[in-house]
């Protein structure tokens, strides 16, 4: 958070790249490769998304997020966050998680009420349970204090649930008076979007950095499968810029790497966005693209990567 805040007074622009965790031990030997690559261009940490239904393989399994985010860590020397939800866990299991988190030499964690498991999809309130982000945000400072740095995840057009945006702004600042140290938003369109968003939870006294999540469309079919699991509205222009070409993957990858770069540069230049947030989806020639485009991405100081073993790394093993 340091870091954050030492780079926006400084005016130097940093990004931070997200990654879901791999399906097989294969696709995690693949990832970590890409960990090495992407890390040449220095984001200020990355980060690892945590599966709706918990983390069942926790620090056992390659493949779980808590133990690709350790490998990250302490493998790749990469400043790492871990995603983490609260939902439909036991305060017990999310203590251990947090722990574990913890072990492996993790400091930064994405606090996240996560989505409901529900058949119907309906949200549902368990007794005695985290309810919410805030409760998650609570519960990490009441176990560890300030040990870890805590992100929370905000919308810059109200969450899916929420009774109004402006109720989902309240619930966002009650996320920060409880502990959380900077902001990540869902992914948006528009630059207006995001700007209006900042300045609305500047209205209403919420200070902490607030960094927009940046998604380069890559594909016709990612896009689909992103947007209905956010329930965003892709403007219509795109759609109908899309529409003709979503057979054709370079085209679209082209075409997103465009629209993110005009996106990105107005973000930039307002002066009050100093970090961006991607969402890589794995994938890395649209985001390093992107990235280039913006003169953020900066090779120029090519450090090997340390791959050192701490100790907490062998006891991860
Ligand atoms: P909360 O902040 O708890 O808010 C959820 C809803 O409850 C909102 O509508 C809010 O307005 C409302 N609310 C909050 N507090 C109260 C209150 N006291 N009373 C009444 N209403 C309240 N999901 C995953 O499963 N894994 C991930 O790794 C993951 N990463 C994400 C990363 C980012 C940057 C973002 C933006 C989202 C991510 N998600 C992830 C999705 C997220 O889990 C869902 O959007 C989820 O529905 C809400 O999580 P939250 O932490 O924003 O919830």
């Amino acid at each position: 958070i340091e870091r954050i805040n030492r780079r926006k007074y400084s005016g130097d622009k940093w990004f931070s790249l997200e990654f879901f965790p791999p399906r097989t031990n294969n696709g995690a030997m693949n990832l970590i490769q890409r960990f090495e690559r992407m890390a040449r261009g220095k984001p200020l940490f990355c980060d690892i998304t945590w599966h709706p239904a918990g983390d069942p393989g926790n620090t056992e399994k390659p493949t779980s997020s808590t133990c690709i985010s350790g490998t990250m860590v302490n493998y790749c020397g990469i400043e790492t966050m871990l995603h983490m939800t609260c939902c439909n866990q036991s305060v017990e299991t999310i203590k251990q998680n947090l722990q574990k988190a913890k072990d492996l030499g993790i400091r930064n964690i994405l606090a996240l009420r996560g989505d409901a498991l529900s058949e119907n999809g309906e949200w549902q309130h368990v007794e005695g349970g985290l309810n919410y982000a805030t409760d998650l945000v609570r519960l990490i400072k009441q176990e560890h204090g300030d040990y870890f740095v805590i992100c929370v995840a905000g919308y810059p057009t109200g969450h899916p649930e929420c009774t109004s945006y402006e109720d989902d702004l309240i619930h966002l600042k009650e996320k920060v008076d409880a502990g959380a140290d900077f902001i990540i938003t869902q992914l948006f369109f528009k630059a207006e979007t995001f700007l209006k968003f900042q300045k609305d939870c500047k209205s209403i006294g919420i200070t902490c950095p607030i960094v927009p999540g940046i998604l380069p469309i890559q594909a016709y079919q990612s896009l689909r499968h992103i947007v209905k699991l956010s329930k965003l509205e892709v403007p219509q222009e795109i759609i109908d810029a899309i529409n003709p070409i979503k057979e054709n993957d370079a085209a679209i990858r082209n075409f997103g790497i465009d629209l993110c770069v005009d996106m990105c540069k107005p973000l930039l230049k307002s002066g009050e966005v100093s970090g961006l947030h991607f969402y890589t989806l794995n994938r890395e020639v649209a985001t390093i693209e992107v990235l280039k485009r913006l003169g953020m991405w900066n090779e120029e100081i090519q450090r090997p990567l340390p791959w050192k073993l701490t100790a907490n790394h062998a006891r991860c093993k």
